[in-house]
């Protein structure tokens, strides 16, 4: 039997507040909700995150995220949404079953988003040669 706390979930095992399930995605209120309404998009499938999911499959997680997102986003009547992806623990990735965070945004709701930086003198070069070598 897994020991996948996100596989449990789907498969009944442990309850969760489910908002959606079709043949490949599962859809639940998060436990620990950023802001009310946080929904958590899962793909039935066990991969680790988005660096083993499958393609067809995350092209799957896409349309049910603009499906489920846009009921959140009405239904919670919110202003708007993040869609977050955490992959690896380093990036605060806690559960390793690849998953997608929708977070309502509502006015005032006190949450910040990442600072912005600033690239060292040829950092940024640096950078663009690094990740357009691996795309070639
Ligand atoms: P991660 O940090 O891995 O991207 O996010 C994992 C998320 O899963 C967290 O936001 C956490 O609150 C949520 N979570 C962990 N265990 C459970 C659970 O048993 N039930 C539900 N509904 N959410 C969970
Ligand atoms: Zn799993």
């Amino acid at each position: 039997m897994t020991e996948c706390i996100f596989c449990k979930i789907i498969a009944g095992e442990i309850p969760c507040s489910k908002l959606y399930e079709d043949e490949h995605i599962f859809a639940f209120l998060d436990i620990a909700p950023v802001t009310p309404g946080h929904t958590l998009v899962v793909p039935k499938h066990h991969c680790r995150n988005l660096f083993d999911i499958p393609e067809q499959i995350l092209q799957d997680c896409a349309l049910a995220i603009k499906k489920i997102g846009t009921a959140v986003k009405i239904g919670m009547r919110a202003e708007g949404l993040n869609v977050g992806m955490n992959n690896e623990g380093v990036a605060g990735q806690v559960v390793f079953h690849a998953h997608f965070h929708l977070i309502p945004r509502y006015p005032d709701d006190g949450l910040r988003h990442w600072l912005n930086g600033k690239y060292k003198e040829g950092e940024e070069v640096h950078a663009q040669e690094k990740i357009t070598a691996e795309l070639q």
